[in-house]
């Protein structure tokens, strides 16, 4: 059985980026408007995600690394069709402490007092302490104990370029925020809240931000590039559905290319950051552990809002 648990944390936390992403979505889930990530050692030494979002109230905090324990689905839902949260099966933090040692200080605004909660495979040790209102979950020393699973990690340089891309990605589509990644004690990535092209020039520089133009349509908002400006690399363009980064399907990429029609170069690609919101019976982030797959029930529809988005942007925009 000990097993059988393991696989199953293994699912929701294989590597220090899935702590990152699953502790950043608890933050933006508890309506945070300052995210301060930290990385050690690739992640492996330490993760630490400071928030000052809704803070964990003191007769639930000990529940918060139980499986199954979450604070987002009633208990009557009839399925998880229609969440609106990012996290929703309760597994995150419990699987970080399969992997992990888990140390969580949170306080609501409204709350005299903070928790501290320690939490090491399943043992969980609650405390009381004073800490600022918000959350910090600091992850320590993943797969320590897990010799196989550490062997499979990759070089901490590699987690370490892919969590700093994963957090320009959250900046991208939450430009609203503050947000700042520091690495082995460096800071890597600072976003004062802005706009969308904010956000481009925080995480591509401000001659990037320059260059796009901003997109403003019903369910479609966000910024492209300028096409006379645009450079053949598909790796800048990003789409949230309902405020999840999603890895897009094709067809959102294509739809976004099909609406520069021909004023784009063949091959290029645009720089895009497109925010989609969809009602949420119209999609299903359920399937996929990391819900960086998201299944759309109407996506020709959703492709041609996208590209009608696209034209009208440019349109506006006379070169
Ligand atoms: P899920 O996000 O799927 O509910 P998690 O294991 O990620 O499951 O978190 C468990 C619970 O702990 C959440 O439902 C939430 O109530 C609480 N929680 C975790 N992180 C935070 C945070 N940063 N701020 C407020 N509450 C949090
Ligand atoms: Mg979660």
């Amino acid at each position: 059985p000990h097993v059988a648990r393991l696989i199953a944390a293994g699912e929701v936390v294989s590597r220090p980026l899935d702590v990152v992403r699953e502790l950043v979505e608890n933050a933006l889930d508890a309506g945070a408007t300052r995210l301060e990530v930290e990385v050690e050692g690739g992640g492996l030494r330490l993760v630490r995600v400071r928030d000052n979002g809704s803070g964990i109230p003191a007769g639930s905090a000990g529940l918060a690394a139980r499986r199954h324990a979450t604070s987002k689905l009633a208990p009557d839902a009839a399925s998880v069709d229609a969440v609106t949260t990012l996290g929703f099966r309760g597994e995150a933090l419990w699987a970080a402490a399969q992997a992990g040692e888990v140390h969580l200080v949170t306080r609501p605004a409204a709350q005299v007092g903070a928790c501290e909660v320690l939490a090491c495979g399943d043992e969980v040790l609650v405390s009381r302490t004073s800490a600022p209102a918000g959350t910090t979950v600091s992850v320590r020393g993943l797969f320590a104990g897990l010799p196989a699973r550490l062997r499979t990690q990759v070089p901490a340089v590699s987690e370490v370029r892919e969590i700093t891309a994963l957090l320009g990605r959250y900046v991208l589509h939450h430009p609203g925020l503050y947000w700042r990644l520091s690495v082995d004690g460096e800071v890597r990535l600072t976003h004062a809240p802005g706009d969308h092209r904010g956000a481009v020039a925080s995480v591509y520089g401000p001659l990037s931000a320059n260059r796009v133009l901003t997109v403003m349509a019903d369910g479609v908002r966000g910024v492209v590039s300028r096409p006379e400006l645009t450079r053949a690399r598909r790796d800048r363009m990003h789409f949230s559905v309902n405020g999840r980064p999603v890895l897009a399907p094709p067809e959102l990429e294509r739809a976004v290319i099909e609406g520069f029609a021909e004023l784009l170069p063949a091959g290029a690609a645009p720089l895009c950051v497109l925010d989609l919101t969809v009602a949420p019976e119209d999609h299903n982030p359920n399937v996929h552990p990391a819900k960086q797959v998201v299944a759309l029930a109407d996506l020709p529809g959703v492709a041609a809002r996208v590209r009608a988005a696209v034209a009208a942007a440019l349109a506006a925009h006379p070169l």
